[in-house]
């Protein structure tokens, strides 16, 4: 067992946690029933189903991905716990304000940093829930994931964007501008310090293929499957998946953009997006981006991995490096789902990883 750290995270200084209550707002239709959104100062809870919210971020905290709350007649499950120990309290906090029930279970969906470092300042008694290689990842076991590339690659340039502000904003005579470069200084400068404090936290419970919660619900259990599709955005994601509301939280496995793949398995992803298609479902919660309807975007994404993967595979054979690979490869045709494609060029973090598996198909180390 870890111990779990505690750290109070300093939320913007003084009063945040005060003026919390000050500014929510609950939009209800004519009949009283919730329609709208709830909005904290730091969190929008958009109800999908009931009781089920897609939790995303509105600006003034760092936070970097969206997640997940399903509230139960007792309890709360939720998904993903942001960037940093400041964010997971800002997401703690600002569900009071949709629920004054505990939150019982965490699900990591994957052990990316964005995702699972706000693990720590869940209570003691909350279970975390994933699959064993994010254990593996978030214990460790594999290394430390504060010294992994893809952590230090989102990480490390924020002292210089913060520096990068500071000097514009010293520039600037503009009213506008100058209020939301110091917000902006605020929130990074916060989310930086935040980072300093990160202690990996795994979760407790892992699931190497399925696992049901039933939470229980006025009549009867809702039905919760923590569901590990194949190897994808990483060695071990899962995905929430409510069958009775025909909904699937994906985590990065599946994102309306194009997801970051620094760590993926590219040769299995579309794979287990198949797997994913085959779950009967109508709408997607993605860890980033806007929510999804319908399965086509799944194909859309497949069908951008199938030839990224081949044409990479294709230039590497050609002899280029892959930072030569990443400025060279054309991927234009696929333009019309993803517009920054307009221009050949894809994330060199993307083609070495690549490169990489390449090199272990080959057998070479
Ligand atoms: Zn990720």
């Amino acid at each position: 067992m870890t111990t779990r750290n505690w750290i109070k995270a300093s939320l913007f200084g003084t009063s945040a946690a005060v003026s919390l209550l000050a500014l929510i707002s609950i939009s209800t239709a004519q009949d009283g029933s919730p329609t709208g959104a709830i909005t904290t100062r730091t969190h929008t809870f958009t109800p999908i189903r009931d009781d089920i919210y897609h939790v995303v971020g509105t600006g003034t905290v760092n936070v970097m991905s969206h997640a997940m709350l399903i509230e139960g007649e007792h309890d709360l499950l939720v998904v993903d716990s942001h960037v940093t120990p400041n964010a997971g309290m800002a997401l703690l906090d600002a569900i009071k304000s949709v629920s004054d029930k505990p939150v019982r279970y965490l699900v990591n969906t994957h052990y990316h940093f964005d995702h699972a470092h706000g693990n720590q300042v869940f209570p003691q008694e909350v279970e975390i829930i994933g699959h064993p290689y994010t254990r593996q990842k978030l214990s460790g076991e594999l290394g430390n994931v504060l010294e992994e590339s893809t952590f230090l690659s989102f990480t490390e340039s924020v002292p210089d964007q913060i520096e990068n502000m500071r000097a514009e904003l010293a520039q600037t005579s503009d009213p506008a501008r100058t209020e939301e470069l110091r917000a902006r200084i605020s929130m990074q400068q916060a989310h930086y310090e935040s980072s300093q404090e990160i202690v990996p936290t795994p979760p407790n419970i892992t699931v190497d293929d399925k696992m049901t919660i039933y939470q229980t619900v006025d009549g009867g259990g809702r039905e919760i499957q923590i569901v590990h599709l194949g190897r994808g955005h990483t060695g071990g994601d899962v995905v929430v998946f409510l069958p009775d509301e025909r909904l699937v939280y994906t985590g990065d496995l599946m994102v309306p953009g194009i997801p970051y793949m620094g760590d993926a398995y590219l040769n299995e992803w579309p794979d287990a997006l198949e797997r994913l298609k085959a779950l009967d479902f109508d709408t997607i919660l993605p860890g980033h981006g806007p929510v999804v309807q319908g399965k086509d975007r799944i194909d859309d994404l497949q069908a951008y991995m199938r030839d990224l993967w081949q044409r990479t595979a294709e230039l590497k054979a050609q002899g280029l490096s892959f930072e030569e690979a990443a400025t060279a490869i054309d991927l234009t045709g696929h333009s019309n789902n993803y517009p920054q494609l307009r221009e050949p060029g894809a994330d060199p973090r993307a083609i070495r990883r690549i490169y990489q598996l390449l090199d272990e198909q080959d057998g070479q180390p």
